[in-house]
């Protein structure tokens, strides 16, 4: 309990600081702070388009890496020592820091994953377990196969229905068409914040609203909106949040599970062994308490610690005016882009965040993304985990430009000069 208290008023105090310490939204500041985006590819400055595959880390976050295995390394919820004490009040520190930038009601609904995948398919498996034969699950045309894969694996397994709400030719969700799937046979609406391809926002609030209303609980994945847009779990009123850390400026192999408590805690636990357990008998085992027993075995300690320091960092950060460049960048290749002949945007929904997909007639992605490549120019080809979606559009991949708020205006050009000597090159 008193472990409890005292990271609390860790965190409350962190926060304190970052919010005096926000800075007004700089680009060159920033990129100060991202040794990655200052190498030299192929001997070119390194133009980094593929931040919706995962984005780099800032400064701060490496320190905070190496801090740890040099001088903090230990297990936590064991020790009694002094290390071990201290790992454990860091990453629960961690965790109460992403309980306080989702808005979440309490730190326990914060579970550690190894990322949104896998949080998907704890969800999968262990609220799955609470659904019958002839349960209905609704996810979107646009979804990545992280959220696809998983239900389909528990629809054959328990015998339940995978309906999928369609989208039109700009890549927006066809509301009428998803209230119509909405029945009481819904259990789970699973749906994608921000789509990764495409780069559509979807009106998940009020896709919330309307599956409540029919009593169905609603997961959203968050693995492209957390980094671009401020999420909110208790405005949302979603039941499930899930995002990766590494595509949030944080490490790799570790992501979060946002859920109501009482949800939760009705869930039986997804994997057996140690932290996960009360008591344990050859005869019978009692779980432990949320978040724990969901958290099985040793964590990936290091990047729960400094996932919460990528949040730090994006505590520092002026999100409005983060989000407002990037999107600035997203219309500023956008507008260039759409006067090249034979160039197809891809996803062109109203409400879109800063993700470029395209294709050029007679050539494929794959071509064209080697040779940017061998520019210094760093782009997502092929079909970005959602083959169902490439299906829709009839295409066998895309080009994708994807932003994060380092890129700038200046990379855009050097990237349109690029696509110009392939397009050169290949025709
Ligand atoms: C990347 C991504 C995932 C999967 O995330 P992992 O980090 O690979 O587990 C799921 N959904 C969307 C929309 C994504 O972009």
């Amino acid at each position: 309990m008193f472990r409890t208290i005292q990271n609390k008023l860790i965190c409350t105090f962190g926060n304190i600081m970052t919010d005096l310490i926000k800075k007004p939204f700089n680009v060159k500041e920033i990129r100060e702070q991202f040794p990655a985006l200052r190498q030299k590819i192929y001997g070119k400055n390194l133009v980094y388009f593929d931040n919706g595959a995962t984005s780099q880390k800032p400064q701060i976050v490496l320190d905070a890496i190496n801090l740890f295995y040099s001088k903090e390394n230990a297990n936590i919820h064991r020790g009694v020592h002094y290390m071990s004490q201290k790992a454990t009040t860091e990453y629960e520190a961690s965790r109460i820091r992403i309980q306080k930038y989702l808005n979440a009601k309490k730190s326990e609904e914060i579970i550690f994953t190894k990322g949104a995948t896998d949080s998907i398919n704890l969800v999968a498996s262990s609220y799955g377990e609470l659904l019958q034969a002839g349960d209905e699950i609704i996810i979107s045309a646009m979804e990545h196969h992280s959220n696809i894969v998983p239900w389909q694996m528990l629809c054959i397994r328990k015998g339940l229905v995978l309906r999928v709400a369609p989208i039109n030719k700009k890549g927006e969700l066809l509301m009428e068409e998803f209230d119509q799937l909405l029945s009481k046979k819904t259990k789970l609406v699973a749906i994608t914040h921000i789509s990764n391809t495409l780069g559509t926002i979807n009106p998940v609030k009020e896709i919330i609203q309307k599956a409540h209303a029919v009593g169905a609980k609603v997961l959203i994945d968050g693995a492209q909106s957390i980094q671009h847009i401020k999420v909110d779990v208790r405005d949302l009123d979603c039941d499930f949040f899930v995002f990766s850390s590494h595509k949030v400026f944080g490490p790799t192999g570790i992501g979060v599970l946002y859920g109501k408590e009482d949800l939760l805690d009705r869930m039986p636990p997804y994997q057996g062994g140690g932290d996960m357990i009360s008591k344990v008998t050859f005869e019978r085992t009692t779980y432990n308490e949320l978040p724990f027993k969901f958290e099985a075995g040793t964590p990936h300690i290091a990047g729960g610690i400094c996932l919460g320091t990528a949040f730090e960092f994006l505590e520092s950060l002026d999100m409005v005016a983060a989000e407002k460049h990037e999107r600035e960048l997203a219309k500023y290749a956008e507008d260039i882009l759409d006067t090249f002949e034979g160039l197809h945007i891809i996803g062109e929904a109203k409400n879109k965040t800063s993700v470029v997909s395209f294709t050029v007639d007679g050539l494929h992605p794959f071509d064209l993304g080697t040779l940017l490549d061998k520019q210094g120019i760093a782009v997502r080809t092929g079909h970005h985990c959602t083959q169902p979606l490439m299906d829709f559009f009839k295409i066998p991949g895309t080009v994708r430009a994807s932003f994060a708020f380092y890129n700038t205006k200046q990379e855009i050009d050097l990237f349109v000069e690029a696509f110009e000597k392939s397009l050169f090159m290949l025709k």
